[in-house]
């Protein structure tokens, strides 16, 4: 089959959704091609274990201007889960037990003096490589820097399970600039930043996002289309889907996670940095369980340290008879979110009270469509990649979180990146109305 749109956007996450809304709002034809049989990318409300859970991105806050203002937009509400009444950390091989109060005390010394100099690094998130000399710090990782402050070992664990948080990767491979990035959108509080990562989530679910993106859009919407081929030229492209449909379109947006862009067949090839960065992959490369226990049980929350299969657990819903935890590891390659007896161990390094009842997760990894869980660089990809990933190369544009300026590797960067390719485009399109979009490919 052969078609002619002025626009394709390649995959219908939410930065190729809000692409795609814009666009139709500037009265341009628009057609999504997204892979899976399920719109949302890497943001997926699955009922699972009783109850509505996110299989990918979930927190959301009012500091992330761009997510914020689509929850205004649509009205739609924030929760959280049950606040911390006791805290496990380790020091060494040895457990403590407190309070969430006595764990944040306990990582401020180190999260202050590793992120003293964010704004210095980073002074405009929205610019985030705009001071000179920024590759000399973006050489490092979180690890390097962390191992600098030398701190005391129960410190140092609590520190590192935090980052392993954030990162959802082994500490060497990411990069500190990440750890900048993410403190700068919160004008380097460390506290705002914890705060914005992990507490609120949309009352009924990222599905709520999706579904009203796409019920306010006028664009043609394609689930299970593979786009495998890319052909294009200064005024027009031609997309190749799996099962042979050709769509030729004026521009065309590609929303594909870093780690994966480089492995479609682009003609003429995209730029270097585009694929090197690719290929080279994301640090993140992690895992988020969910694990149902029996009740009843305290709300609690669990650091260990990068090293055990499970870094980070707490309850996120709580039952009568059951509650329902949520939990992050380094390495996907460590743990299977399916598998409920290693779940079972990976929790005994706290507690071995919990009654393990089942367990279940997506492994993003193992996803072809995305391979990565959020963005999280390695050194030095920030100076190296970015601005490049961001560039448009001839009729081809790039949206993603993984492109965002601000708070890249968020839901909240998929939005922006979104809503400044669509004005790209709908720039250019306005500056060549003549351009016919076949622009000689056929
Ligand atoms: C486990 C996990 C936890 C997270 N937690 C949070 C969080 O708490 N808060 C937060 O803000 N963010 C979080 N994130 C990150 C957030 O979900 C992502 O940054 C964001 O959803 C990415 O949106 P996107 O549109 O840029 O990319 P994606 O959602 O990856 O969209 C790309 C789309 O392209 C499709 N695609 C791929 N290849 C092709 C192809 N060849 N042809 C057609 N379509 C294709 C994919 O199927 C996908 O739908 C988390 C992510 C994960 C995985």
């Amino acid at each position: 089959m052969n078609e002619e749109t002025d626009v394709v956007v390649v995959g219908g996450g939410i930065a190729g959704l809000i692409t795609a809304r814009e666009l139709g709002r500037a009265g341009l034809r628009v057609v999504v091609l997204e892979a899976r049989n399920r719109l949302g990318g890497r943001v997926w409300t699955d009922r699972r274990l009783g109850r509505d859970l996110e299989m990918g991105g979930t927190w959301v806050h009012w500091v992330q201007p761009h997510v914020w203002s689509e929850i205004t937009r649509y009205g739609l509400e924030v929760t959280r889960g049950p606040r911390p009444e006791d805290a496990y950390w380790l020091a060494g091989d040895e457990v403590r037990k407190g309070t969430l109060d006595g764990f944040m005390e306990l990582v401020d010394p180190g999260m202050r003096r590793l992120l003293a100099e964010t704004m210095r690094w980073i002074p405009r998130p929205d610019k985030p490589v705009s001071v000179d000399g920024l590759t000399s710090v973006d050489g490092y990782s979180v690890r390097d820097k962390l191992d600098e402050l030398q701190l005391p070992v129960e410190e140092y664990n609590a520190n590192e399970a935090a980052w392993v948080g954030h990162f959802n990767a082994p500490l060497e491979d990411g990069a500190f600039t990440s750890a900048l990035r993410w403190t700068a959108a919160t004008a380097g509080s460390w506290h705002l930043m914890h705060e914005a990562s992990a507490l609120f989530r949309l009352a009924s679910g990222t599905r709520a996002l999706v579904d009203a993106i796409v019920s306010d859009t006028h664009a043609d919407i394609r689930t299970s289309r593979e786009v495998r081929h890319i052909e294009h030229n200064t005024s027009g492209s031609v997309v190749t889907t799996a099962s042979g449909d050709r769509l030729t379109a004026r521009r065309v947006v590609l929303t594909l996670p870093q780690n994966i862009i480089g492995d479609l067949a682009v003609s003429p090839e995209l730029c270097e940095e585009k694929r090197a960065a690719s290929r080279e992959k994301t640090a993140s490369k992690g895992v988020k369980v969910w694990i149902r226990v029996r009740g009843p049980i305290k709300p609690f929350f669990a650091y260990s340290s990068a090293g055990h299969p499970l870094s980070v657990v707490r309850t996120e819903f709580l039952g009568g008879d059951d509650a329902v935890l949520v939990s992050f590891g380094a390495d996907s390659g460590k743990i299977s979110p399916d598998d409920i007896d290693a779940v079972s161990r990976a929790l005994r390094v706290w507690r071995d009270d919990l009654d393990v009842l089942e367990v279940t997760g997506h492994d993003w990894m193992s996803d072809p469509y995305s391979r990565e869980t959020w963005l999280m660089q390695r050194p030095r990809q920030l100076t190296r990649y970015l601005p490049a990933q961001q560039r448009s190369e001839g009729v081809l544009h790039f949206a993603g979180s993984d492109y965002a300026n601000v708070w890249g590797g968020f839901i909240d960067g998929a939005i922006e990146s979104g809503l400044r390719v669509a004005r790209q485009v709908v720039a250019e399109l306005a500056a060549s109305p003549e351009t016919s979009a076949t622009g000689g490919i056929r």
